[in-house]
């Protein structure tokens, strides 16, 4: 771009025949100019420059502010309707668009359609309609010159047949009352510019129980019609796990652990805003509503969120202590947690395709859902479900906050939340630690060691293929928690520190940036924080395929 404009200036110069120009003519002629006429010229030039140069330089687009407002009038009906405000320098042409590989597959269940846009006033009020046009990955809205823009559109959510085995295509479903949908399914995003802040308001005409992952501004029916009279909204309250009245009958999650609680709306004031932190974090919410029981509770700084939209056999208190108690010990490995609020979603597992497990625990942010049978009692909750939800939490730090997008790290981040995910159960006192090496060993031997693909491919390569089948996707969670468990014990002899893998975790938890993990970084890493060099260990054992030494201690 420099050089550009160098270019430009000497163009300039040369055709104006100005002082420093390219040309013998123009010095020339350059003697004969008065001192006076010389700095005359030089601020005509520097006027002028600038506005050409203003011009010719490419400019980066200025952030505009995006404002999703929820409609949650037809979420019984299965219908969100979402009007997005854009606000800002907006270029002629704005295109929106679902984050990849969503927008157009009817096959998720998810139906974006019926968009109309309008200019905004600056009290709101609509003004002349944009054009809106259909394009291969969403919609381009005509912004026709205005600075303020109202794109409004309708999401309509049917479930997914329970023969569709792709867990995806049921994390957005309508669910008793209302719907449960995520960001990624829900939001469009302005394409080629960048955003500025984010805000998500919700209007819930109805008063439905409503759970998001982040502080929004909740507006009730009342609340509408004072801000119609505008009134100061004292009705409005926080989707922060305390903003809701919950479904009568519910027993409060106090009388369980002490420290539950659920809450009625509480007001707060009309200028308070909340903001998703970018848009990674806006896509990656799951958003609830309907007849749903909600019941909150606090493990240190963090607000854990508990929600379902059934009876269950056991009691939701004590579900919602068991979550409580693995994030307690999750955030207490790492110090922190990865966000403000944890939530934990259970739902009846409608899947029956004869593929299909008994238990799914999918993560989306600090979201947690896990579809379980109807008939699972507390027994079974304790000891399968939860540690389905240990999973899934420690996704939170590792898979969220240490990033996870590099298929040659997949054993690592499947392996350890694996391994992990059981040593949180112990820490908690969920699992005994017998009942925690029984499972481990049981699985090792299992999957790993009687495996028939033990010696013919390696772990990295097996975890690196998602989509492969069962026998190889057991070898490959199998075979990243024992190499996670021969790393910890092979860099434990050579420091003499118990566990020195957990200090790696933690290590690249605190100094995660925006590049996710590489086999690079990890290993950069172990040798920070243990002073091991581990590359050629993880060559052999794990990027090849020498069988993993055998391991002394499970947990
Ligand atoms: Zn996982």
């Amino acid at each position: 771009m420099h050089r550009t404009s160098q270019t430009a200036l000497d163009r300039y110069k040369a055709k104006r025949q100005l002082p420093g120009a390219p040309q013998a003519s123009a010095r020339v002629r350059n003697s004969v100019v008065s001192t006076r006429g010389r700095l005359v010229w030089l601020l005509i030039l520097t006027a002028v420059l600038s506005v050409t140069s203003w011009h010719a330089i490419p400019r980066r687009p200025e952030p505009v502010n995006l404002t999703y407002e929820i409609d949650l009038a037809s979420a019984p009906q299965g219908a969100l309707v979402i009007t997005l405000v854009v606000e800002g320098k907006l270029p002629r042409s704005l295109d929106l668009e679902f984050p990849p590989g969503v927008f157009g597959d009817q096959s998720n269940g998810v139906t974006a359609h019926a968009p109309t846009a309008h200019a905004l006033g600056p009290d709101g009020e609509p003004g002349h309609p944009l054009t809106v046009d259909k394009t291969d990955d969403g919609w381009r809205m005509g912004t026709a010159g205005t600075n303020r823009a109202g794109f409004i559109y309708r999401v309509d959510l049917t479930r997914a047949a329970g023969h569709q085995q792709d867990i995806r295509s049921h994390i957005s479903t309508p669910v008793c009352g209302g719907v449960r949908a995520a960001g990624f399914e829900l939001f469009l995003e302005p394409v080629n510019v960048p955003t500025g802040d984010l805000t998500v308001a919700i209007h819930n005409p109805d008063e439905l129980p409503v759970l998001v992952p982040w502080p929004a501004l909740v507006r009730s029916r009342d609340n509408l019609e004072r801000s119609a009279a505008r009134e100061v909204p004292q009705g409005a309250h926080l989707g922060l796990g305390q903003g809701f009245a919950p479904q009568p009958g519910i027993p409060p999650a106090a009388s369980a652990a002490g420290t539950g609680q659920t809450e009625r709306a509480r007001p707060v004031p009309a200028n308070l805003l909340f903001h998703p932190r970018d848009l990674a974090d806006l896509n990656n919410a799951l958003l609830i509503c309907g007849d749903i029981r909600i019941a909150s509770a606090q493990a240190r700084d963090c607000v854990i969120q508990y929600a379902t939209d059934r009876d269950w056999l056991f009691e939701n208190a004590d579900a919602l202590d068991l979550v409580r108690r693995i994030a307690r010990a999750e955030i207490g490995f790492f110090g922190s947690s990865p966000t403000p609020q944890i939530t934990v979603l259970l739902a009846a597992n409608e899947i029956t395709a004869s593929e299909g497990f008994d238990i799914y625990g999918v993560h989306t942010g600090s979201s947690v859902l896990v579809l379980l049978a109807p008939e699972t009692t507390w027994g079974m909750l304790e000891e399968e479900a939860a540690s389905v939800i240990a999973h899934e939490m420690f996704h939170g730090w590792l898979g969220e906050a240490i990033k996870q997008s590099d298929p040659a790290t997949l054993w690592f981040t499947e392996g350890a939340t694996t391994w992990y995910a059981a040593r949180m159960l112990t820490a908690s006192g969920v699992w005994d630690p017998d009942h925690s090496r029984e499972i481990l060993g049981a699985r090792l031997q299992r999957d790993y060691a009687g495996s028939p693909l033990l010696g013919r491919l390696s772990v990295a390569a097996a975890a690196a293929e998602v989509m492969a089948d069962g026998q190889q996707v057991r070898f490959a969670y199998a075979g990243g928690v024992a190499a996670c468990m021969a790393l910890d014990q092979r860099l434990s002899e050579l420091t003499g520190h118990r566990h020195p893998l957990d200090e790696v975790l933690r290590h690249l938890y605190n100094e995660a940036g925006d590049s996710p993990l590489s086999r690079e970084s990890l290993e950069a890493a172990v040798l920070q924080v243990t002073g091991v060099d581990c590359s050629d260990w993880l060559e052999a054992h794990v990027y090849g395929k020498s069988a993993l030494p055998p391991i002394d201690r499970l947990i």
